[in-house]
């Protein structure tokens, strides 16, 4: 019998994992005794850490964008098509494309996460972001354009992709800004859910000190109610109000919907073992990056290690020997601290972060990874 893996989601988890998939099982492959299909909704696999640059003229959309077809395994069958429906007793899914069923034996859910600006009043029209790839072009066109006032980064929704993307970009925009001369006329407002600049302690306490050395203005327990497009302003339920003259925010984020209605978990983030990766509610279905609800950040490296680890269980569910890999919640992330430096950090479930100095080194170190992702995506480094 023919055992078939179905992957839902061709981002960062669930190419990676096909690539390994095909790699560890070659010869189950060739056999013909497994069959691997990866699901997505977008012929193009879409590498989002390039859109932080998009905004600041450094990248174009395109340098995130490859196709599927040429970043996964020959040996992968690649549905373009978005799954509606998942039926975890009937080992099922159905899709937009239609009329036939999609049976699997395992189940991987890479589905990623959604942005829901339309969670807050006004947000939709008045608000910017870098977080989607028309956010990143439409952004650079303003960034431009402002030469006096006040720019507000808000951080909306919590959890969000790339934890440190919203300090990366209030330090790029500092920097950028000085190099134009305009730093002195616009003012930079950061603004965070909690009482602090971060959701990690310690990457909070690092880059609490760089704010207020680069003047860059910070309001914490600042949770955006409402934006107001006409007035130019944000209020927070805490009652504060801002005026703005750009406001670039990280939208609330959500899973997928077809989670919460197969019952895998809530808003759309699937419920798993934090270290096995297997869903909580249905058997022989694991979720892997953003979707995998395990408390850490979400972010392409996650996503990354995850594939491995859910790559060499199923390798071994499928050979019948006992599932041994685990996930230690090792996280890696380069934190750009300007357009020319960046830092380093790199935890896991049990070592927090320790940021490394920023450094020009780091910053091409960033610049070179997200090069050789390429590469490493493709299993190749
Ligand atoms: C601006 C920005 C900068 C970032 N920088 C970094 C960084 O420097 N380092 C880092 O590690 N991470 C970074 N990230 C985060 C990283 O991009 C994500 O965490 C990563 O892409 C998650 O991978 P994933 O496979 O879980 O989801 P994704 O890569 O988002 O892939 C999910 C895929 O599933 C598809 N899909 C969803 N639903 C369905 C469906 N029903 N049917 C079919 N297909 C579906 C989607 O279209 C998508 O192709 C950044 C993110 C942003 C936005």
């Amino acid at each position: 019998m023919t055992e078939h893996v179905v992957i839902v989601g061709g981002g960062t988890g669930g190419s990676v994992l096909a690539n390994d998939l095909a790699d560890r099982l070659e010869p189950e492959l060739d056999a013909g005794d497994v069959r691997i299909t990866l699901i997505n909704d977008d012929a193009d696999h879409v590498y989002k850490p390039v859109w932080l640059y998009v905004p600041f003229g450094q990248r174009e959309p395109d340098n995130g964008r490859r196709p599927l077809e040429d970043l996964v395994d020959d040996r992968v069958d690649i549905r373009i098509d978005r799954v509606t429906e998942i039926d975890t007793d009937a080992k099922r899914l159905e899709s937009m494309e239609g009329n036939d069923v999609i049976e699997y034996d395992y189940l991987v859910l890479a589905t990623g996460s959604t942005l829901v600006p339309e969670e807050i009043p006004g947000l939709v029209d008045g608000g910017h972001d870098y977080y989607s790839e028309s956010g990143a072009v439409d952004l650079r066109d303003e960034l431009l354009s402002l030469t006096e006032g006040r720019l507000v980064l808000s951080v909306i929704g919590t959890p969000h992709m790339c934890p440190a993307a919203p300090l990366e970009f209030v330090f790029m925009a500092d920097d950028w800004l000085r190099e134009r001369g305009l730093r002195e006329e616009i003012d930079i407002t950061y603004t965070y859910p909690i009482q602090r600049v971060h959701g990690n302690p310690h990457i909070a306490e690092w880059a609490r000190p760089i704010m207020e050395e680069r003047d860059i203005q910070v309001e914490t327990f600042f949770n955006a109610e409402a934006v107001d497009p006409e007035a130019e302003t944000i209020t927070s339920m805490e009652g504060t109000e801002l005026d703005y003259d750009l406001l670039v925010t990280i939208p609330p984020h959500a899973g997928v919907d077809l989670i919460a209605a197969a019952g895998l978990g809530d808003d759309g983030w699937v419920d798993v073992d934090k270290h096995t990766l297997e869903a909580e509610a249905a058997e022989n279905v694991y979720a892997l990056g953003d979707t995998a609800d395990t408390g850490v950040p979400n972010a392409g490296s996650v996503a990354h290690y995850q594939a491995g680890v859910v790559g060499q269980r199923l390798a071994s569910e499928i050979r019948d020997r006992p599932a041994t890999a685990t996930y230690d919640g090792k996280t890696l992330c380069f934190i750009e601290t300007g357009m020319d430096a960046a830092s380093f950090v790199e935890f896991d479930y049990e070592t927090p972060p320790s940021p490394a100095p920023p450094s020009e080194k780091l910053h091409w170190s960033k610049l070179a990874y997200n090069e050789t992702y390429w590469l490493t995506a493709r299993g190749l480094l």
